[in-house]
């Protein structure tokens, strides 16, 4: 007996009405008839559905076994050291070598620098750019040229659904392509290539405890005094949100202060480190200046060291620095702790 596929339907009364929906692009990018486009932020079923199940196989928020797709993305399951950051050959911390990264980037520089490595040879990037008409509106880009990576480096707080640039990139027929995004958006790019692509990908995963409700961000920010458009750079630092401003004081507020801004869908997610990555790339844990590098399949190795051999980045070991991964440990142990089976609002 075949069993019918799960299709839209199941997403909207499974993940999307119960707002578990991270809004990554994976169904509208996957629908092989163009029948479900964003509509206010959410996935909508606007054509004529074909029952053909990709979409529901192809969101990170449907129930799977997790054991399942790291077998299937990294070649084997976590051992029980590696329980609460998952699979991991190596750990570093690394800065880039180039000025122009350093000016833009978060952190290290690290992932605009191994991007830049990957176009040199011959690979695309998918990026999060900024609208130019909606401040700190964070929108997907997939970049094909230095200038547009580096122009996008840094980190937007809130989300874009990024597996619209990897159908773009697809479409116009990109064989080599690297992808950055938060833990949710790595796991979709996962189910994505388990069901559908022949792009060779590198997936960039950045740490992420949750992202913001871009509405509720700006509000804030506006009730607060503080005018998104003349914000420089958004930073979370040693408890703090952190709005750097043009000619005027940063604004800080405790993070704690701001939860009730992050995205319902972040409640449920156990992933910090982007466990599903070739390579993690975080702030905590390596000192002010770099970013924490997770290594978790030889891909991964392989476009970190080519980045340090033509001279882009250094590398250190990350076990030479306080409080290394004790504190990515920490911080990944308590995600999982805290949305473990919480049912939503
Ligand atoms: C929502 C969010 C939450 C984060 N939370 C944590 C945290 O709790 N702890 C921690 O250690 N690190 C966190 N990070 C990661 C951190 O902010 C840096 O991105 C990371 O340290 C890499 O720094 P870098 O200098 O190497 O990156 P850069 O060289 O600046 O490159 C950053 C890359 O990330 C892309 N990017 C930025 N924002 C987004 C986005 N919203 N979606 C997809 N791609 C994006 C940029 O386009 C760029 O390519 C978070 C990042 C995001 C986006």
């Amino acid at each position: 007996m075949t069993t019918k596929p799960k299709v839209f339907g199941h997403l909207l009364v499974e993940v999307i009405r119960p707002e578990r929906c991270v809004a990554c692009g994976s169904c509208v990018s996957i629908c092989p008839v163009d029948a479900i486009s964003f509509v206010d932020g959410l996935p909508k079923l606007t054509g004529k559905c074909t029952a053909c199940g990709e979409c529901y196989m192809a969101c990170p928020r449907v129930e799977h076994d997790f054991g399942e797709s790291e077998v299937g993305a990294l070649g084997r399951n976590r051992s029980a050291d590696e329980a609460a950051h998952g699979i991991l050959l190596g750990a570093y911390a690394v800065r880039t070598l180039q000025p122009k990264v350093k000016e833009h980037a978060q952190d290290g520089g690290a992932v605009t620098s191994i991007l830049l490595s990957c176009l040199d040879v011959g690979a695309s990037a998918v990026v999060a750019g900024l609208d130019k008409e909606k401040a700190w509106f964070p929108v997907p880009v997939l970049a094909r040229d230095n200038h547009t990576v580096i122009e996008c480096a840094g980190t937007k707080y809130t989300s874009a659904p990024m597996l619209l640039a990897v159908k773009q990139a697809e479409k116009e027929g990109v064989k080599k392509l690297a992808f950055v995004s938060t833990p949710c958006q790595i796991q979709a790019l996962r189910r994505r290539q388990k069901n559908a692509s022949e792009t060779d990908t590198l997936a960039l995963g950045l740490f992420c405890m949750e992202t913001f409700n871009y509405d509720k961000l700006m509000a804030y920010l506006k009730a607060q005094g503080v005018d998104p458009e003349k914000v420089k750079k958004f930073e979370i630092k040693s408890g703090k949100f952190i709005a750097h401003r043009e000619g005027e004081l940063p604004f800080e507020a405790k993070i704690r202060k701001l939860k009730e801004l992050s995205r319902n869908c972040c409640r449920v997610c156990l992933d910090y480190t982007s466990e599903l990555a070739d390579l993690s790339i975080g702030n905590v844990g390596s000192p002010d200046g770099n970013s924490t590098v997770l290594v978790r399949t030889q891909k991964g190795e392989a476009a970190l060291r080519v980045a340090e051999k033509k001279g882009l980045i250094e590398v250190k070991p990350l076990k030479d620095y306080q409080p290394g991964m004790s504190l990515v440990d920490r911080l990944s142990d308590m995600k999982k702790k805290e949305n473990s089976g919480k049912p939503l609002d």
